[in-house]
């Protein structure tokens, strides 16, 4: 990982000297805003951002690649085992193997494909080591849908961001006709549909609000509202937003 090493000079000296490191869990449904929040909270707190739906993309983009069946549960595990997927926290790029695949894992065949390794518990256990292991000398906003309940059922922040469907498609679609692809609402919906009901109802670490996580609907308020709301529940368990809470 050693574009999360090389960000490491960026975090305040506080942080790294701290004894215990601060984990800000975010999880919710596809296309609630969790990506551009997370960002927008570790740059504010000089804390690294791990997108965790990045590495099982990449490990989907892999499998298409090499054809491996998606029903394959053994050969998943194996290509997840061997994927070298490093996050550049920053600037948010992915590589896998040494490739930059940051476009290439964000076309909806791979969004489906991701939703579908991921319900492989030997992908998500090679994975899980990964994500815990990045969190062992940084501090973190890691997002994802298991990260409160199942990465790090300790962390000290734990949001859970939702929207209403219809708005979570609308913003999907306004990212795709940005980036130039044609973003076509009802498929659009019809596709965050078909993943949030896999990724709630799959047996291993289903998407699910923690017990202790923070309810956020942001469907009807800013990126900065939410972003506010955030940082003052890391106020309110952190001293001053710079010591452990625990
Ligand atoms: O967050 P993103 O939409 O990029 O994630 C792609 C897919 O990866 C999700 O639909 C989900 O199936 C899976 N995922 C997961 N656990 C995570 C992050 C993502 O199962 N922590």
């Amino acid at each position: 990982m050693h574009a999360v090493r090389a960000i490491l000079g960026l975090i305040p000296l506080t942080f790294v000297m701290a004894e215990k490191r601060i984990i800000v869990a975010i999880d919710g449904p596809a296309g609630a805003g969790k990506s551009t929040l997370a960002r927008r909270v570790a740059e504010k707190l000089g804390f690294v951002y791990v997108n965790t739906g990045s590495m099982y993309r990449a490990v989907a983009l892999w499998a298409l690649r090499t054809k491996i069946a998606l029903s394959d549960m053994h050969k998943l595990e194996q290509l997840a085992q061997a994927a070298q997927i490093e996050l550049s926290s920053g600037d948010d790029r992915v590589f896998l193997n040494g490739e930059d695949v940051t476009e290439a894992i964000r076309t909806p065949e791979v969004s489906a494909a991701a939703s579908q390794v991921s319900m492989v518990p030997g992908v998500r256990r090679a994975l899980l080591s990964v994500q815990r292991s990045i969190a062992k000398n940084n501090s973190v906003v890691m997002e994802g849908r298991d990260i409160g309940s199942v990465v790090f059922p300790q962390a000290q922040i734990k949001v859970f961001l939702d929207a209403d469907p219809a708005e979570r498609a609308r913003r999907r679609a306004l990212e795709s006709s940005q980036s130039g692809a044609i973003g076509d609402m009802s498929s659009i919906a019809g596709e965050l549909r078909v993943r949030d009901t896999r990724d709630q109802t799959r047996a291993e670490a289903p998407l699910v609000q923690a017990p202790d996580a923070h309810l956020i609907d942001s469907t009807r308020l800013s990126l900065e509202e939410v972003e506010e709301k955030v940082l003052s529940i890391v106020r309110a368990r952190t001293s001053n937003g710079k010591a452990a809470a625990h």
